[in-house]
């Protein structure tokens, strides 16, 4: 078996197309239909040489390659430079651009707590130039006695206050059963690190199509971070921004060990845009500028960052929590190092080849 484009005639119309896909049915493939961005009027699916002999004479059809990667949708696409995934949010239906010529900052609370907490940060990230704001309504947490979120009051709040400041919501789903309601809540939806591999989740958010965000497990290698990638994609989502946010490490002096290295060698095999957490990933407050700005050093499309009014007694992963005070310091940071080392924002092209 190996994964194959099969490109189909320009003039293939749809009464042809679907009677390909038959044909890939019949011969047991699990084929995908290839959008025209995608690379093409085609199909990917995993045939062995004979079916692909067999599928290679239908008239449709017009070439068939070897796909370039075991990651067809979440792979390099060629071109060079980044895709860019645009969140439209806010009462105006703003865009904002991930991928593209400037960084993004996403800045908010680990887990809404209240309309007053929720409301300072908002007022915060808005200030300093946000136009995303993070908040948690389902909180993954190590322990089960640990406090788990708002739930559908927080995604209420969360969708209110954002508005208000014209931001587009960043929120968590871990339940594949809870996707279409946070849907309906979330600007860009966030698939966890815990919840990287879980397969039945990455289905149900890639079928909303709504822009996500999909952070790397702290135990996932790049390969299958692209391998979660590719789940979402294939099941309908058009935009992915990659996460990396630490990975176990051996040192408690950090919550994580922040991978940033994970940024070039992601450029290397994706053009999907790659944000950096620096507040899971370290998970110590001072740190957490330090490392955003080697994040966007390193080439990172921009950083995923918790903050709070009132660290002291946030509900959730206070030590990491950067003060509202100082995000117009990580904004402008963020955009003087983007500046400085503009070429490598514009992705692989700007970086050494594997062979050089
Ligand atoms: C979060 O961003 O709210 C979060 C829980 O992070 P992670 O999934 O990276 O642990
Ligand atoms: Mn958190």
């Amino acid at each position: 078996m190996r994964t194959r484009l099969f490109l189909l005639h320009e003039h293939a119309d749809e009464a042809a197309r679907a009677a390909f896909a038959q044909e890939l049915v019949r011969v047991g493939a699990e084929a995908k239909l290839l959008s025209e961005e995608g690379g093409g009027r085609g199909f990917i699916a995993n045939v062995d040489d004979d079916d692909a002999a067999f599928l290679a004479r239908h008239r449709v059809v017009a070439r068939v390659l070897a796909a370039p990667s075991s990651h067809p949708l979440a792979g390099l696409r060629g071109g060079g430079g980044t895709r860019e995934v645009i969140v439209p949010c806010g009462p105006a239906r703003d865009r904002v651009v991930i991928g593209g010529e400037h960084p993004v900052v996403i800045a908010g609370p680990c887990a809404v707590e209240s309309e007053v907490q929720l409301e300072a940060c908002a007022q915060a990230v808005a200030a300093a130039g946000g136009r995303l704001l993070r908040g948690g309504a389902y909180k993954p947490r190590t322990s089960p006695y640990a406090f788990a979120g708002g739930g559908t009051s927080a995604l209420t709040l969360l969708r209110e206050v954002a508005e208000r400041h014209r931001l587009g919501v960043v929120t968590e789903v871990l339940d594949p059963r809870d996707v279409e309601r946070v849907a309906e809540y979330a600007d860009l939806l966030q698939i966890g690190a815990r919840n990287m591999g879980d397969v039945a989740l990455l289905r149900e958010v890639g079928k909303t199509r709504k822009p996500v965000l999909l952070k790397r497990s702290p135990s996932a290698t790049l390969d299958e971070l692209l391998s979660a990638a590719e789940h979402v994609l294939h099941a309908g989502a058009t935009d992915l921004v990659l996460c990396e946010r630490g990975v176990r490490g051996f040192d408690p002096a950090a919550r994580n060990l922040l991978d940033l290295s994970a940024v070039p060698l992601l450029r290397l095999r994706t053009d999907l845009p790659v944000l950096v957490d620096p507040s899971h990933g370290v998970g110590v407050r001072a740190a957490v500028l330090p490392m955003a700005a080697a994040a966007i050093a390193a080439g990172a499309d921009g950083v995923i960052v918790e903050c709070h009014p009132d660290a002291g007694v946030a509900r959730s992963d206070g030590l990491q929590a950067l003060s509202l005070s100082s995000l117009p310091r990580l904004f402008a940071q963020t955009h003087a190092l983007a500046m400085a080392i503009r070429p490598s924002m514009l992705g692989a092209k700007a970086l050494p080849t594997a062979a050089e």
